[in-house]
């Protein structure tokens, strides 16, 4: 058993058919863990998804219902690149489910991993560049209105920009961003996080976790906050379509490990989630997540929690 849950449902599957975006790799990403023996049907929670009363703590009454009814514009969907769905919308309420659900067993167990979400593109009134709800987001007004929280970080380490999360929490005291992504690559404006690290074409390993260690510390240090949320894109990898970065499957490991390392060392609870992904062989996408959910066991158990 791992010494922390995993969660996941089988409805996170937003079907899109041959798009970009590998949305099976939720199920993917379960199965691979599930065959490799990494964890067993006990170690998974199954969510269920977001009420609308939590979605409205982030978005607009006009986006909500624009996207249960399915009344978007043109514009809209050229903005959200994915189209619209009764799957694709159950599967953002329940991956933003399973994110609330993660903070709240990250809160008790010190670590848990949503298998879906890290939709960090999307704004109150607005889906974009695949994203329609911010799960994270949601997650965190959830957390805060239960008095669970009061001040998080988010870690995002997705190869774009989180513009929805500086977006949304900018100026919000209680709420501290840092993103480290690709310059030169989409979303064109980035509204500043707390700290962003805008890292040139080809950035390589070492390069990368130099300067994420360095602005890790800073912020931590900084701001004490009362969990941690990761977002843990797959897409910084040297052979992915939709990101210009050099990182290695061993260098994203290292940049999970050091994140997961420095916020154990603090006692701050973390929350993951695996935003994007596109490498050219979607297992290579589907591994580096099953790395991540590696990392974290390996600093769970460092710290002396049981694992039985
Ligand atoms: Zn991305």
């Amino acid at each position: 058993m791992l010494p922390f849950k995993l969660i996941y449902h089988p409805g996170y599957d937003l079907n899109l058919g041959t798009h970009v975006f590998p949305s099976q790799k939720y199920r993917l990403i379960q199965e691979a863990l599930l065959r490799d023996g990494l964890a067993q049907a006990g170690d998974f929670l199954t969510p269920a998804p977001a009420q609308d009363e939590d979605m409205l703590r982030v978005h607009s009454l006009e986006w909500v219902h624009k996207l249960k009814s399915g009344h978007l514009s043109i514009q809209e969907l050229m903005r959200l690149e994915i189209p619209w769905s009764r799957e694709m919308v159950d599967a953002v309420w329940l991956a933003t489910g399973g994110s609330i659900l993660a903070g709240q067993r990250a809160l008790e167990d010190g670590f848990a991993a949503n298998l879906a979400g890290g939709l960090h593109h999307a704004c109150p009134d607005h889906g974009e560049g695949f994203c329609a709800v911010h799960d994270v987001a949601v997650a965190i007004r959830r957390l805060q209105a239960d008095e669970a929280i009061r001040k998080a970080i988010i870690v995002d380490t997705d190869v774009h920009h989180g513009n929805g999360t500086a977006t949304i929490f900018g100026g919000d005291p209680d709420i501290f961003t840092l993103s480290i992504h690709q310059e030169n690559n989409y979303p064109f404006p980035k509204p500043p996080s707390d700290i962003d690290i805008h890292l040139p074409d080809g950035t390589s390993d070492e390069d990368y976790l130099t300067i994420l260690e360095r602005k890790l510390i800073e912020a931590l240090h900084e701001f004490s906050p009362d969990l941690l949320f990761y977002i843990g894109g797959a897409d910084p990898y040297r052979e992915d379509q939709l990101g210009g970065l050099s990182l290695t499957m061993e260098g994203l490991e290292r940049r999970d490990r050091l994140v997961f390392e420095h916020a154990r060392r603090l006692g701050i609870p973390v929350a993951i989630t695996p935003a994007g992904g596109y490498a050219r062989r979607t297992e290579d996408t589907v591994r580096i997540h099953v790395n991540t959910i590696l990392a974290a066991r390996e600093i769970a158990g460092h710290t002396g929690r049981k694992s039985a």
